[in-house]
């Protein structure tokens, strides 16, 4: 560059230290993976460069002192509504780099209305009394797969037979699953903490696009391959050490297009899982360069089936898009066992910004249309729902179940509960909290063996609150939960938008 970058002129974040608390200890220059902090050796003071501050507060965090914070820059340009500050600064950033501006995470403007905000949720008073889950059993398990239309019994020597033959199912014992997030956007310790948490709440982790790595293939049970269109790390093993596989067409932040995974993120070990050249940019293409149509859809989903001797569930997992519905009818019809919907609020570990601000639609209202066409069609049995994309506690998974899911999916919760404050610099290979990084002395600030219990407490913290929430209902088994859109009421939302979602508005 020819010249002094004029984004770098307008820092969003401003460092301050507290001179009176500052011990010196250089530790916060040696935390912050985006060089914001130096040493002046001469004079023996901290120096700071607030355009490099990326908000992730890490230095906050370690500092022994407390003598740092973080806070927004309180200069302002001149006020438009029209023209924002963003929208400003994005065009100065191209004129620099004359390149696609990459951004990790969803997408954080809130210009949408997040729909399981407006929705609440029913209790029961006087008749059909609550249910109390310290004194009660309460019922979250959940089988994911292709249902039969009817049950057939047979009776021999006087005893009573199930005739009909179950196709496999995926069983989780909480109704929520740790999203794909391929090794390589995320680092294996990451991995290794979803893994064997997954393992131990009985629930399922999916590997993302990335492949599997050897050393995690004893969780397989507990696991779910991800099919792409790059075929990164799939491989007859792949697929038969797992418990599912998913066959990934789009995602929910970035509808449309393919992976980027950048070569600086692609060390030795990301490179053998992912079977290609270590250093090389991981492109996976915009489609399957082999499905076209619902029968090419069909013809992949019966020889993964094939190739793993119909042991496996395959789940087919879409972005939420503008005519969802139709698309989901026909993948069901493919034979997809589980048909996975992405919303347009997922997060993402790199996506242009102008796809994942502007391309998808919301995941309720994909939901809600999705369950009522299946309904509709009379094959919503056929297939579970799992969505993902905008979960964040255990009330958002409560209202997916009502609107029509069988279980959730969640990314961005993951990656908090494990330390991520949603800096959203994910494409840059320099993650803070050592998440979304594979350099060395950055991934060692997750330690396995925490991950794992605090991604456990996270399950285990939403499903008592599920069966709180479930019992303040009357019920005691989630399954009953599952597309009772009377149970939600609308609060601020217009006709057409309660029409799409099924639901009453409140008062009603
Ligand atoms: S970590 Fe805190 S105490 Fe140490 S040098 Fe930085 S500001 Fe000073
Ligand atoms: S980028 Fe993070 S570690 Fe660096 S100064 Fe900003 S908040 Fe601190
Ligand atoms: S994973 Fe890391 S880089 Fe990505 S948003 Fe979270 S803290 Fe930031």
């Amino acid at each position: 560059m020819l010249y002094k970058s004029f984004v770098d002129s307008f820092s969003d974040y401003i460092i301050d230290r507290n001179e009176d608390k500052c011990i010196l200890c250089r530790i916060c220059e040696r935390q912050c993976s985006y060089e914001a902090h130096g040493f002046d050796k001469k004079n023996s003071v901290m120096t700071k460069q607030d355009h490099k501050c990326i908000c992730c507060r890490r230095c906050e965090a370690m500092c022994p002192t407390g003598a740092i914070s973080i806070r927004e820059n309180p200069s302002q340009f001149k006020r438009n509504s029209n023209w924002t500050a963003s929208h400003r600064k994005n065009i100065y950033k191209q004129a620099e780099t004359g390149g696609i501006l990459l951004v990790g995470m969803g997408n954080p403007t809130g210009k949408q209305p997040t729909y399981f905000d407006r929705m609440l949720l029913d209790a029961s008073q006087v008749t059909n009394p609550s249910i109390d889950p310290l004194r009660e059993p309460m019922e979250l398990r959940t089988y994911l797969g292709r249902k039969p239309d009817r049950l057939e019994f047979e009776e021999k020597d006087g005893r009573v037979s199930l005739k009909t033959k179950l196709t496999p199912q995926l069983k989780l014992e909480y109704p929520i699953m740790f999203s794909a997030m391929s090794y390589g956007a995320i680092n294996y310790n990451v991995h290794v903490g979803m893994a064997r948490a997954s393992q131990k709440m009985g629930i399922y982790y999916n590997t993302g696009e990335g492949g599997l790595h050897k050393s995690l293939y004893p969780y397989g049970a507990n696991t779910i391959v991800q099919v792409a269109s790059g075929r990164f790390g799939v491989n007859a093993e792949y697929l038969n050490v797992a418990g599912g596989i998913e066959i990934k067409i789009g995602q929910g932040a970035k509808p449309g297009i393919g992976g980027h995974l950048p070569g600086e993120k692609v060390n030795e070990e990301v490179s053998r899982t992912r079977m290609i050249p270590a250093g090389t940019d991981a492109l996976s293409p915009a489609p399957h360069h082999d499905i076209y149509s619902i029968e090419d859809l069909r013809q992949l989903i019966y020889a993964l089936k094939e190739a793993t001797d119909y042991k496996n569930p395959v789940s087919v997992k879409i972005a939420a898009v503008h005519n969802s519905a139709a698309i989901a009818s026909g993948i069901v019809r493919a034979g997809a066992d589980i048909l996975t919907l992405d919303g347009y609020r997922g997060g993402t570990g790199a996506a242009p910004l102008v796809t994942r601000n502007n391309v998808g639609i919301p995941i309720e209202l994909a939901l809600a249309s999705v369950d009522q066409r299946l309904r509709d069609e009379g094959i919503r049995n056929h297939v579970s729902i799992v969505v993902g994309g905008g979960i964040r506690s255990s009330a958002d998974v409560v209202k997916a179940i009502a609107l029509g899911a069988d279980a959730v999916y969640i990314g961005t919760a993951t990656l908090v509960s494990v330390g991520c404050t949603l800096c959203r610099m994910c494409f840059t290979g320099k993650c803070p909290w050592g998440i979304a990084t594979n350099d060395q002395s950055l991934s060692k600030r997750i330690n396995p063996d925490i991950a794992e219990e605090k991604l456990s407490n996270l399950i285990r913290g939403w499903g008592l609150e599920i069966k709180e929430i479930i019992g303040g209902m009357g019920l005691n088994a989630l399954e009953s939960m599952r597309g009772s859109r009377h149970r939600l009421r609308g609060v601020g939302l217009s006709e057409s938008e309660l029409d799409i979602l099924g639901i009453a508005p409140a008062g009603k």
